[in-house]
């Protein structure tokens, strides 16, 4: 089989570093991959992510760079979130056709899916309502990636699919107090308190409900996806409804790990968010019977004593 050159955009993140771990340990030897970071070239610009396309002459894409971040940075800059999204994934998929790549594996988001919709949500449901006004510049940015994938395919037989992943935590997270996600969130707090010696307060209540995925264990499901997957229609990477936890489990799981002594309040002035978001993995597992995925307590385990030991470096 010839060499794949595997170019993956937003190699430095949390998905990219879970997918380099995972292929030094589990990848086809004959594979050469490409993990880039944005000091490489900035994917906003038609010019320097064509740069890269030549330098690289990859054959395969795993397109993961996007503008992220959390509640607060979304409501605040929904231009941003849309054109440097739009940018990044119109100059990527473009590269790709021009450079007549293989195969091209996108990122989506549980968090683009219609605000009012049913549960469980699954895959046929992208684009059946508007977002959540609070992530809208994201999210249909985002959406936009399906919509090109179709076209692309349709014009020009080019094979685009995408993944869309829950809630994601692991080595190498945003470990951001004001602007990371729950898991990286809680267990920078905790640090603190134990550091402080004082008690956690959790924002909310406690209750809502999410589905989390170890970044090791989608990096395992990311490189499924680019040897076997075959449709161009997205897949929802995620474990199963059954291993939905609650915000205030998750907290629990987090200060057991870490061995912090104190209290949990709960701060309830505090926004929920939405009680829950559902998603349906019978898709994934049809097509991968017999996958199964860490452990939550092991992996948090993990994230956490690798925020520990990398403090100094973290993104925080
Ligand atoms: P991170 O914030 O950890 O990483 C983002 C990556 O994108 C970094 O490698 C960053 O490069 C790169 N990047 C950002 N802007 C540019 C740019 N203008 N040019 C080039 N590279 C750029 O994100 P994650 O790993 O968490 O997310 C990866 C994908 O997964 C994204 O598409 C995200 O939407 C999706 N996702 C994430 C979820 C989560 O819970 N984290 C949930 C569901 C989907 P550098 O660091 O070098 O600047």
């Amino acid at each position: 089989m010839a060499q794949r050159i595997i170019l993956v955009t937003g190699g430095s993140g949390l998905v990219g570093k879970g997918i380099e771990a995972y292929s030094k340990q589990n990848g086809n030897t004959n594979d050469k991959w490409i993990f880039l970071k944005s000091s490489e070239g900035d994917l906003r610009s038609k010019a320097e992510t064509k740069a890269i396309f030549e330098k690289y002459r990859p054959t395969h894409v795993i397109h993961l760079a996007a503008k992220v971040g959390g509640l607060f940075s979304n409501m605040k800059s929904k231009v941003e979130f849309f054109r440097e999204n739009i940018d990044i994934n119109d100059n990527v998929l473009a590269c790709c056709k021009e450079f007549n790549i293989v195969k091209c594996v996108s990122c989506l988001s549980t968090c683009i899916f219609p605000d009012k919709t049913t549960y469980p949500i699954d895959e046929t449901m992208v684009h059946d309502g508007p977002p959540h006004p609070s992530n809208e510049g994201y999210a249909y940015a985002k959406r936009m990636i399906d919509v090109l994938n179709r076209a692309y395919n349709e014009e020009y037989g080019c094979k685009f699919t995408s993944v869309i992943p829950t809630n994601i935590y692991g080595p190498h997270d945003n470990y951001h107090l004001a602007d990371s996600h729950v898991i990286p969130g809680l267990i920078h707090k905790t640090y603190l308190a134990m550091k402080n010696n004082q008690d956690l307060t959790i924002m909310g209540s406690g209750k809502p409900l999410r589905q989390f995925i170890y970044s090791l264990d989608l990096a395992k499901l990311f490189v499924w996806v680019l040897d076997n997957y075959e449709e161009l229609n997205p897949i929802i990477l995620s474990v199963g409804e059954e291993d939905e936890i609650s915000i205030g489990d998750v907290a629990k799981l987090i200060t057991e790990a870490m061995g912090f002594k104190g209290k949990l309040i709960f701060d309830t002035s505090k926004a929920d968010g939405q009680f829950k978001k559902t998603a349906s993995n019978k898709k994934l597992k049809s097509l991968y019977p017999g996958l199964t995925f860490t452990p939550i307590q092991e992996a948090i385990k993990s994230s956490s004593q690798w925020f520990i030991d990398n403090y100094d470096v973290a993104r925080k």
